[in-house]
């Protein structure tokens, strides 16, 4: 594929246009520049957010009827550009293509989920609030906060920004959308689709670009009403320290270091798909990997010897090749900082299992073998921050408490598994985990309707649900004298 030169990379009040800076956009499967994208800068943001402004007072005027309208179009456009849409997240951020299809899928049924939403808005409004009082009555309504802000990462283009753009725009919100400059294909792609569903001018509004000429502008704005970013720990502070000046909300979805329980009525099988699942879908670049297996002992020396039997199993190629099961990390930073905590891990006495490194066979590509390590020292990186990549740390526990503090035991508190034969225990321990989610014997399915986000520093809200769309709501009551 040759270098495409997307110099619209900025789509401002209904019309496409160039910025000043120049993004290189790179295929991590070949390390080969794939396009040149027009970055946006703080005066972009400025323009965009007035053009906000005024999409803003024509949206949250229309019914959650006609916002449906909207929402299942693009889901239609989506549907109808799926495999352009799958080869862009191949090429851009380096997953397979098995992967790709469920990212659209997921999209797909996120703005079909927020329409039903949206349509549900008109019924529920100006419902009467009961007061113990006969001199008093009370209505409550919902109404959209303003002009957001969303800034999204790469590790899943278009799906991260589906969780916010669509209930953002079923609850009668404009929008100013920052995606990240590392894969900004697929999103201008699905800009193009929502540039066609009919929205009014300025409703949505897209500025490519990096974090601080436009992410950090985007945050300051006083003129925007609240944010919701994906992305890391380090860069949420910075959001949220520049959201303060002005005092607007924040919703943040940040980092994980997430555990799988596998007990000692575990079917081992299944413990060792969900490992795999959980550690390596998405090359491990996934918040809720989880990279903590947390094993019985009397089922730990069999455990790991099938988990890496099936971890060196697993096919790391091109994401389009016939055969793959892995793709590429998203980009050489990311390789070498992957690469960097395995030999942090190893320095400190970890014990590598399998992996450790790029797979002989693919000299080109920011490729890591599936990783596993046993004895890893409870207070190293390699056990205690996220890594971003194919690792998973496996150790064992004597009791069933020992493994939820074990699990308990991070800053973060993102998801969690437990794989268990005994459903009654199953939901027990799942209910001592501080995670935001958990999933018993089941892989990581997301649907729409359940909520996302987690305890402690992995987030301040949730998205998805109804939780998802109430982040864009502000609540009003009316109170009259009868
Ligand atoms: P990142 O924090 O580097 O970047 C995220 C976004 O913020 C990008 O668009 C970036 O350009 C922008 N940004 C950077 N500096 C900024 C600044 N000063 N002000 C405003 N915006 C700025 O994250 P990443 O490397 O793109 O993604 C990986 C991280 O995202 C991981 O830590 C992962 O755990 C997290 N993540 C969390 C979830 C979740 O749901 N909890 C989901 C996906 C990813």
């Amino acid at each position: 594929m040759s270098t495409m030169n997307l110099s619209n990379g900025l789509y401002i009040n209904g019309q496409w246009r160039a910025g000043s800076e120049r993004l290189q956009v790179i295929n991590p499967s070949t390390e080969q520049p794939l396009a040149i994208v027009a970055g946006g800068d703080g005066q972009d943001v400025e323009q965009a957010v007035r053009a906000a402004q005024a999409g803003f007072r024509v949206w949250s005027a229309c019914s959650g009827a006609e916002r449906a309208v909207v929402l299942r179009k693009i889901a239609t456009g989506v549907a109808a550009r799926r495999e352009r849409l799958m080869q862009l997240q191949s090429s851009n951020n380096g997953k397979p293509q098995f992967e790709a299809v469920i990212d659209v899928d997921d999209v797909i049924a996120t703005f079909e989920y927020y329409a039903g939403l949206a349509e549900s808005l008109d019924a529920a409004q100006d419902a009467d609030v009961p007061l113990p009082s006969d001199d008093f009555s009370a209505r409550l309504r919902r109404e959209p906060c303003g002009v957001v802000g969303l800034i999204v990462p790469w590790n899943f283009p278009m799906v991260t920004t589906a969780w916010k753009l669509a209930p953002a725009l079923a609850a009668g919100c404009s929008v100013v959308l920052k995606p990240s400059e590392v894969t900004p294909l697929p999103e201008l792609e699905l800009a193009a689709i929502i540039a066609d569903s009919g929205l009014p001018d300025g409703v949505f509004n897209l500025v490519c670009g990096t974090g601080l000429a436009v992410g950090a502008p985007l945050a300051a704005d006083p003129r925007v009403a609240k944010i919701s970013f994906t992305g890391s720990n380090a860069v949420g502070v910075q959001v949220m320290q520049r959201a303060a000046e002005s005092i607007k909300g924040v919703s943040l979805e940040l980092g994980g270091k997430s555990s799988l329980l596998v007990l000692a009525d575990a079917d081992l099988d299944l413990a060792v798909e969900l490992a795999c699942g959980g550690g390596f879908f998405n090359a491990g670049q996934m918040c809720s990997a989880t990279s903590r297996v947390l094993v019985a002992e009397e089922l730990a020396d069999e455990f790991l010897l099938r988990l890496k039997t099936r971890a060196e199993a697993i096919r790391v190629a091109d994401p389009f090749a016939a055969e793959v099961d892995m793709g590429a990390l998203v980009n050489q930073a990311q390789y070498q900082r992957v690469l960097g905590h395995i030999q942090a891990g190893l320095s400190v006495g970890a014990k590598l299992v399998c992996g450790g490194g790029r797979p002989p066979a693919l000299p080109r590509g920011y490729f890591i073998e599936p990783t596993i390590f046993t004895q890893v020292p409870l207070d190293s990186a390699l056990w205690c921050e996220e890594i971003f990549g194919p690792v998973l740390c496996v150790r064992s526990f004597a009791s069933e408490q020992e493994a939820v503090d074990l699990a308990n035991d991070s800053a973060f508190g993102l998801v969690a598994s437990v794989v268990s034969g005994c459903t009654e225990r199953a939901e027990r321990v799942a209910n001592e985990l501080q995670a935001g989610l958990v999933w018993i014997n089941a892989p990581q399915v997301i649907f729409p309707q359940a909520a996302w986000g987690g305890y402690k520093q992995s987030s301040i809200g949730r998205e998805l649900g109804p939780w998802g769309l109430q982040a864009f709501q502000e609540i009003k009551h009316v109170i009259r004298a009868r």
